[in-house]
Order: structure tokens, then C-alpha cells, then sequence
């Protein structure tokens, strides 16, 4: 049998000759332990925005070289090599990691269930309301395809219990998955009190009602992985028509009349299904259109799509005031398309999310708090303070449980190879070259990269390749050929005519479901012809992929001549 070194370092002395009879727990050998005496003190900035590999630098060369081993000041009797404070895509992902790399690990959770927002009261519950929703707008055309469906009879409760029952497979297949890796899920409010403890006001129920208990866990390393939550505006008035994300979709009614505050994703999924089940929709945004960061061009196919959902879409325009009254809330806006102040029967608050920073008594811990509850850290989602890591969206923009489980593996790797003494894991970084986005609204607005609007703001100039679905034999055969799909290559002189893709977007059903496909390209450094030559399985939507390469190749034989000059 082969006992392996809890240690890195240099052995010193040996305490036992070949043929000694031991029994556990035996000290067999002395070792002096490496000191991890290079761990940065102050990490740098964190990237707050959507172009994350750009901000951040490639791995330092002198992270890299380090083998590192126990931080200096980890106490050597704590509870756990890694405590995850916050049991949401990043945190679980955090924690999952570093089990299998062999790490006992704590994960600290306020709610009943892991998972976070994402799972409970995000992207999973809203994907399933919306899964119906597009099924449900799909089967409205069929009339006019021989095949008649009578009015859908919506039955709140199932409905309701359908997105219940989702949200209870995958968190009880995390629980799951918690218990094999021997993970311990520790439920409380967790504070940091010092810079190895963390203490746990314990929590019960199906929310955060504290039973009285208190306990202190203490780790060598710990992640904090708290996330965000919804932004109120301060003049909402306190009333059960005023709903965030997390009271949408509990759908305890369908309101006749809805606003939806903030024209962006969030509000638009969210007002995407009330308005199937059957609310008229006013949205009020601050800019000037809807959807920001996607191209203008593809947000435009998506409202002439969804016009009919919507009364009122007022752009450049605030909210400046509300009121509940006995017949709704009636809500002035201020601005260009600012209307007579409105009575509605709901109102979204779809304003923005914050992150928890200022919640988790970082103080303590000596972790820096930016003045918006941000942390920063590097490119190994390190904090200030050595042996704490951040990640998700307390560490910044974009919002997006992609991106918080890449930085998870990557803290993971790095506290787990730093304490195994294993320096290839311990130089991990989170240097993706993109993190794609998605509107899973009905048609999909996905997009990945340089956008065509960045490129004509930053002076970058590109090849487009522009590919209509009203070409695509399987667009046109699902009935759904208003989609687009647009690469854009490096046109620069360096490029030779030869450019690297540098972005794409889509607009069209399933387009979330393809965007990999171009963040993949851009991280290979594909070209046009890289694309346009890898075989597409015909017919696909994904097809529309390898023709927009084409199309910028000039080699597409699916689209009319371009005329020779
Ligand atoms: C309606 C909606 C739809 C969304 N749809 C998508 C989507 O389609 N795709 C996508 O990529 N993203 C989507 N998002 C965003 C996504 O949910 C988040 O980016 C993701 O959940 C962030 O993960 P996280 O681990 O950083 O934080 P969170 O998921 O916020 O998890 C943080 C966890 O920490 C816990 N916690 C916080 N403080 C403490 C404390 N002091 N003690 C103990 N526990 C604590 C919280 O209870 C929570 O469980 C959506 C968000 C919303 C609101």
C-alpha cells in the first residue's frame, strides 16, 4: 500500500526503519513544508465587462513558475481545506472540483437547496416557463398549415408545479452529486468573522428564518461565491404587484395589463411569458432600444417578431414615480416617449442585479468590497487576500452562470494545486477570449464576441459574413425563416484577407443552442474558411453557421451571385 505525501516540502527525517510494525496515525517521517511566500498581495482589477479575455492579462509568468503548498498562515486543525461560501453554479462548481482534486470541502448555503439563483429562481425555472411558452405561440400557426389546435386552457397550478418539479430534479441531482464527492453542505448565513473563519447562523424552512444556532467553520482557503440579487427602485411602492425576477416567476396570476421595468434580458424572457399567457406588455427603458449589447440589426428582427405582444415600448424614457392604488399601481414616466402616468395590474422590476458583497462581513476577512458590493480579483479569481478567492457575479459583469462555473474550476484548480503542491494546476487562469450571451425569447438573440456595433464605435475593421435564414432549407421547412445568422472576421491589413473571426451573432429559434459554435471558433482563432470548410450536417439551423463563413469567403452557393466587379 502506498501512502502519499500530505505535503509539499523537503523530507527531513525518518522515523521508522524498513521492517518497524506502525499503526495509524503513526508519524512515519518528518517533512519541512514549502512556504507559499509569492501569493500576491494585491490581485488586480476584475473584468466588469462582457470582453473578459481582452481585460485581463495572460497568466503571469511568475504565477505559472510557482509550485506553492500550505499558505503560511492557515491555521494546521481546520475544519476544511476549502470552505465555498454560496452553493450557486460558482460555488457548486467550486466545491465539486476541488473534491474530485481530493480537497475536503465546506459549502455554506443560506437556502434549503443548492443551487442558487440560477437553478431555483433563474435561468432553469424561467427556461421552462418559456419552453412552454414558445410551444404554445409555435402551435398558433399551425391553423394555416391544415393543422387546428381549440384556445389553450392554461391551469396556473400545473403549470406552476411543472417548473417546481424541474427546479426539484436538478437540485436534488446536486444534492446528489454533493453526497458523492463527500461534500458537506453546511445550511446558514455565513459572515466571515477572521481570516480563516466564517460563522454560520444557522437557517430552516423554505427560506432564510434563523433557528438561533451559531457555529464557526474554519478553512485554509475559502471562495467566496455569493452572487447578486435583484435591484429595487427605491419609490416602488411595498405591494404584491411589484415583483422582481424571483416574483415573476412564482405566476400567481396572469395581470391584464403589465409593465416591465428595463428593456433587457431578464424582463423580456419574464414579459415573453405573460404576454403568451395572455397580459398586454408596456416595457419603459432608460436607452435607447432594447436588448443593449446585442446588434441593433438582430434586435430588430426579434420586435418585428414580438410587436403584437406590446402596447407601449418606451424608449429614453424613466421611471420617476409609483403608487398602489385600489385599481393597480400606477406607475409617471419622465423622458421622449414618456406616456400620461399608467395603471397596471403588475409590475416587473427588471432593473439590474447587485452583487451580495457588502452582505458576507468581508471586513473581517480583510476582503476589498468595491462601492457597488463588487470584489476584484486576478485572472485566478484570487482576492487581496491570498488564500480568498472570488467568483460569479459578486466578482463582476457578465451576470451569467457560464461564466461563474469557468472561474470556479479555475479557483478550484489553483487552491487545490497550490495546496497539493502541484504547480500546473496551481498556475490555472480564467483567460476565455469570449463569454457568449443569450435572450431566450422566441426568436433567440444570441451573440459572442466583437459585435458589428462595437466594431464600427472602435474603429475595427471587419469582413461580414451574413447569412438569412430565408435560405436555409430548414428554417424554411420549421416555418421559422425570419432568423439571421452574422459572423465577422478580422479585415484588417495584417489579415491579409485572411482574418481571424472575431465575432457573431444570431437571431432565430434555437440560436442559444449554436452560439458555442462561434465562441469555440474564436477561441481556436478560426478563419473563414476553417468555418466554412468544417461540414455541417444538412438540414440544420446550424448549418447557417458554416454559410455565413462562407458568405464572407465569398464561396457560398446557397445565396444569389454577388455581382463581380
Ligand atoms: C430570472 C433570471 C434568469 C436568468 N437566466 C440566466 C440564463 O439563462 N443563463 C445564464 O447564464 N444566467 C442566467 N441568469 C443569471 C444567473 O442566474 C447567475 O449569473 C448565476 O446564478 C450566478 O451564479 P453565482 O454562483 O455567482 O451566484 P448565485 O446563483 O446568486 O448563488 C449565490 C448563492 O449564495 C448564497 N448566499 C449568498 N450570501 C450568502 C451568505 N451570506 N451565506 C450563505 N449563503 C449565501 C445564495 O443564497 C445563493 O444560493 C438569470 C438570472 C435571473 C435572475
Amino acid at each position: 500500500m502506498e501512502i502519499p505525501s500530505s505535503h509539499a516540502g523537503v523530507v527531513k527525517a525518518m522515523t521508522v526503519k524498513l521492517g518497524d510494525k506502525v499503526t495509524k496515525g503513526s508519524v512515519l517521517l518528518q517533512v519541512e513544508a514549502q512556504v507559499d511566500a509569492a501569493i500576491p498581495a494585491a490581485a488586480a482589477t476584475a473584468a466588469h465587462t462582457t470582453a473578459a479575455p481582452e481585460a485581463k492579462a495572460a497568466v503571469p509568468a511568475a504565477v505559472a513558475a510557482r509550485a506553492p503548498a500550505v499558505a503560511v498562515d492557515a491555521p494546521s486543525d481546520t475544519d476544511c481545506d476549502l470552505l465555498v461560501l454560496g452553493g450557486g453554479p460558482g460555488g457548486y462548481s467550486a466545491a465539486f472540483r476541488a473534491a474530485d482534486l481530493g480537497l475536503k470541502v465546506i459549502v455554506v448555503e443560506r437556502y434549503a437547496t443548492i443551487g442558487g439563483v440560477c437553478l431555483n429562481v433563474g435561468c432553469i425555472p424561467s427556461k421552462a416557463l418559456l419552453h412552454v411558452a414558445a410551444v404554445m405561440d409555435e402551435v398558433k400557426h399551425f391553423d394555416a398549415l391544415g393543422i387546428s389546435f381549440g384556445a389553450p386552457e392554461v391551469d396556473l397550478n400545473k403549470l406552476r408545479t411543472h417548473k417546481e418539479n424541474v427546479i426539484g430534479k436538478l437540485t436534488g441531482g446536486l444534492a446528489a452529486m454533493a453526497k458523492m464527492r463527500k461534500v458537506e453542505i453546511v445550511r446558514g448565513v455565513g459572515n466571515f468573522v477572521g481570516s480563516h473563519q466564517l460563522e454560520v447562523a444557522e437557517t430552516e424552512g423554505s427560506a432564510q428564518a434563523l433557528t438561533g444556532v451559531k457555529r464557526t467553520l474554519s478553512f485554509k482557503r475559502a471562495i467566496v461565491a455569493a452572487g447578486s440579487q435583484a435591484m429595487r427602485l427605491p419609490f416602488m411602492p411595498e405591494d404584491p404587484r411589484v415583483v422582481d425576477s424571483t416574483g415573476a416567476l412564482a405566476l400567481k396570476s396572469v395581470p391584464k395589463r403589465m409593465l416591465i421595468l428595463g428593456g433587457g434580458i431578464i424582463g423580456l424572457e419574464m414579459g415573453t411569458v405573460y404576454s403568451t399567457l395572455g397580459a398586454r406588455l408596456d416595457v419603459v427603458e432608460m436607452m435607447d432600444g432594447l436588448m443593449q449589447g446585442a446588434d441593433r440589426d438582430l434586435v430588430k428582427v426579434w420586435q418585428k417578431m414580438n410587436a403584437d405582444r406590446f402596447d407601449n415600448i418606451m424608449l429614453k424614457t424613466k421611471t420617476v414615480a409609483a403608487r398602489a392604488t385600489a385599481e393597480g399601481i400606477e406607475v409617471t414616466f419622465e423622458g421622449e416617449g414618456a406616456p400620461a402616468p399608467q395603471t397596471y395590474d403588475l409590475v416587473l422590476q427588471a432593473v439590474g442585479r447587485s452583487p451580495n458583497g457588502k452582505k458576507i462581513g468581508a471586513d473581517a476577512a480583510g476582503i476589498a468590497v468595491t462601492d457597488r458590493g463588487f470584489i476584484d480579483v486576478d485572472i485566478q479569481m484570487r482576492t487581496n487576500v491570498g488564500h480568498i478567492f472570488a467568483i460569479g457575479d459578486i466578482v463582476g459583469q457578465p451576470m451569467l452562470a457560464h461564466k461563474a462555473v469557468h472561474e470556479a474550476h479555475v479557483a478550484a484548480e489553483v487552491i487545490a494545486g497550490e495546496l497539493q503542491g502541484n504547480a500546473e494546476l496551481a498556475s490555472a487562469a480564467f483567460n476565455a477570449r469570449v463569454i457568449p450571451s443569450v435572450a431566450y425569447t422566441d426568436p433567440e438573440v444570441a451573440w459572442v464576441g466583437l459585435t458589428e456595433d462595437q466594431a464600427k464605435a472602435q474603429g475595427i475593421k471587419v469582413k461580414k459574413g451574413l447569412f438569412p435564414w430565408t435560405a436555409s432549407g430548414r428554417a424554411i421547412a420549421n416555418g421559422r425563416d425570419e432568423g439571421v445568422t452574422k459572423l465577422l472576421f478580422d479585415d484588417s491589413p495584417e489579415a491579409h484577407g485572411h482574418g481571424k473571426i472575431l465575432g457573431g451573432g444570431m437571431v432565430g429559434t434555437h440560436a442559444g443552442d449554436m452560439i458555442g459554435e462561434v465562441a469555440l471558433a474564436i477561441e481556436m482563432g478560426a478563419d473563414a474558411v476553417d468555418i466554412g470548410k468544417t461540414i455541417h450536417p444538412h438540414p440544420t439551423l446550424g448549418e447557417s453557421i458554416g454559410m455565413a463563413a462562407e458568405v464572407a469567403h465569398g464561396s457560398c452557393t446557397d445565396l444569389p451571385p454577388t455581382r463581380r466587379k
